[in-house]
Parts: C-alpha cells; structure tokens; sequence
C-alpha cells in the first residue's frame, strides 16, 4: 500500500471538538441545548448499531438526543404523527428517522412531513432543492463530510475530474451535485449500472467517490495514479475469526487500490465517523449554533 491513508476518525475527531465548542457556546450564552429526535423503527441490527453510535457521538458533544424505538409492525400513519408532534416540539431541533424502513411504510412519505427546519440529515426535498441552487440549507452528511475527506487529503478540488460511482438520493447524486457546485468547481462523471465500461471513466478521475454498495466494485486497475479515492460502501463479508462472524469491508478493493490512489479512506474509519460528525453539524446549526475552536476534546467539556 502506498497511499495515504485519508483518517476520517481523526478528522472527525477534531470537527466534533469544534462542534463541542460551538455547543458550549450556544448553552452559556442562550441556554440552548441542541436536542436530536433519533427515531429507530424495528430491530434491524445495523440500525440499531448507527442509532447508538448516532447517541454517543450527541453526548459526547454535549447535545441532547431522544430515542424514540417503534416496533417494525408501526403504520405509517403513526410514525407520521410522531413527526408531526416533533416538529412541533421546541426542544427538538434535529429530527432523525433511522433507514431502512420496513417495507409497508413509505421512506419518501416520511421524509417529506420532517419541517426542513429540523431535516439534520439534509434529505428532504427543500433542503435537496436549496442544495441544487447553492442556498444555505442542511447539507446531507454522508456526501458533506465525502467533500471534507477530499480536502483533508490535501486534493485542491477545483478544476478535478471527479468520477462518482452510484446515483443514490443519499450518496451518488448530491456528492456529486456538491462536487459540481461552484464552491467546489469539480467537473463531474457519475457512473451506475446502466454506464458500459466504468473504467474508462475511473481512469480518467483526479478523485473518485465510490458508493454502489459492493464489494469489489473499484480495483487498483481501474485507476490514474495518485487519484484520490473516497469509499463509502460498508458490506459485511463473512469471516469465522472475527467475534461478530463477520467484518467490514467497502466498496474498493484496498489492497490493488492503495497501490495505485495517492490517497484513500479505509473502511471502517473513513467516511463512517465523518457522516455522524456531519450529522452533529447540523443538529447544532439547527439549533442556532456554529463551530467554534475548542482547545478541549469533545466529550471533555465543562
Ligand atoms: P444504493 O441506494 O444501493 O445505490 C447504489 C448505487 O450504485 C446505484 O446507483 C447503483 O446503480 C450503483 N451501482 C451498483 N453497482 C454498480 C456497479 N457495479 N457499477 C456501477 N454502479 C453501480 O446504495 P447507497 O445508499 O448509495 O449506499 C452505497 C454504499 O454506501 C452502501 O454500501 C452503503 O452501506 C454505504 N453507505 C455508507 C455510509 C457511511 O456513512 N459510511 C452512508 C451511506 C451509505 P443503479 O442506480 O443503476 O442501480
């Protein structure tokens, strides 16, 4: 392996002392603690496991967090209600509805009632809409702390050829909206199954963002030297030596990768911790507050 390693912990780490900061700031001179409504709908272990993960981050920055656990036989019509009585709850200014959602209840229909005021995951159609003509709005997480992860690798964006492999409303389509806009000045190929030779496209990338959900969808053949690669995929690979029977791997084969990119994000630890960091972003930007330096790691605040 002779690309950097691109330490999206470590990045996030010294974001959330920001955000602790900002969050110690909004309490001492306001007297507002900003609150997260993380709502979990039946078990599915991985959901389960990101809405603790999600908690834990929003303590250790000093924010408030509400779980709210329905069973997977919820209507739709009820979780909706739920929404609406957080919507109207001022103490809440981040709602979260943990997905996947089981299949009887429609994910759109959900998204659409959260207020884009307290939409903290940037996905609902206003919030996509103030992104798309570069109005300040919530940014969605995974695809804002992707651009924050290129930047960290030192890559000065503009004027790149970023190729993003996957089209999804949550990853594909707004990384690469973002990385077209003019902040960012990338020029930008978005690959999917219907695109015939990927390579042809990867090969040509100053940065590529792979999100398509399997494994071994990017190889160390199908890339320029030097290019930065961003892998976003998180697929459980079965593996008998691990105490979970199973570990973690993304979506770019990281052995012939790393031997080609100049840089790249490992999985688990790269675009992982930055997409919860993003998420505490915008609970606190909801809340009326802003990242301020902090010389206290976050978690350690008075
Ligand atoms: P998704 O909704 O399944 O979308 C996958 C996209 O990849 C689709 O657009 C699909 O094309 C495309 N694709 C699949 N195989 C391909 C191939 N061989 N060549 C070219 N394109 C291909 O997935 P998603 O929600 O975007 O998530 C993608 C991955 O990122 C998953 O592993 C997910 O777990 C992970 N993820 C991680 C984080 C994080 O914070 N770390 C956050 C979100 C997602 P079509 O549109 O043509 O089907």
């Amino acid at each position: 392996m002779s690309a950097k390693i691109i330490d999206g912990k470590a990045l996030a780490s010294r974001l959330r002392a920001e955000i602790a900061g900002g969050v110690a700031k909004l309490k001492a001179e306001k007297g507002i603690v900003p609150g997260l409504a993380v709502i979990l709908v039946g078990e599915n272990p991985a959901s389960v496991s990101y809405v603790t993960a999600k908690e834990k981050a929003c303590a250790e920055a000093g924010m408030a967090s509400r779980e709210i656990r329905l069973p997977a036989e919820t209507t739709e019509e009820a979780l909706l209600e739920e929404i609406r009585r957080l919507n109207a709850d001022d103490s809440i200014h981040g709602i979260l509805v943990q997905l996947p959602l089981p299949r009887h209840i429609s994910g759109q229909a959900v998204i659409d009632a959260i207020s884009p005021a307290k939409d903290v995951d940037g996905f609902t159609p206003v919030n996509i809409g103030r992104m798309m003509i570069g109005e300040d709005c919530f940014l969605p997480c995974t695809p804002h702390g992707i651009i924050k992860l290129i930047e960290e690798a030192g890559m000065e964006i503009a004027g790149k050829h970023a190729v993003v492999i996957g089209r999804s409303n949550i990853v594909g389509k707004p990384v690469a909206a973002l990385l077209a806009r003019r902040e960012c000045n990338a020029t930008v190929t978005v690959c999917h199954t219907g695109t015939p030779d990927v390579a042809k496209w990867t090969r040509q990338a100053d940065i590529v963002v792979v999100a398509a959900g399997r494994p071994g969808t990017l190889t160390g053949d199908m890339l320029k030297p030097g290019a930065v690669v961003i892998d976003v995929g998180v697929n459980r690979i079965a593996d008998a030596t691990k105490p979970r029977g199973f570990r973690l791997v993304g979506d770019a084969d990281a052995d012939s990768c790393g031997a080609v990119a100049g840089a790249i994000t490992p999985v688990p630890g790269g675009v992982g911790p930055m997409t919860i960091t993003m998420l505490l972003w915008n609970t606190l930007k909801a809340a009326g507050g802003e990242c301020v330096a902090s010389a206290t790691p976050a978690g350690q605040e008075p």
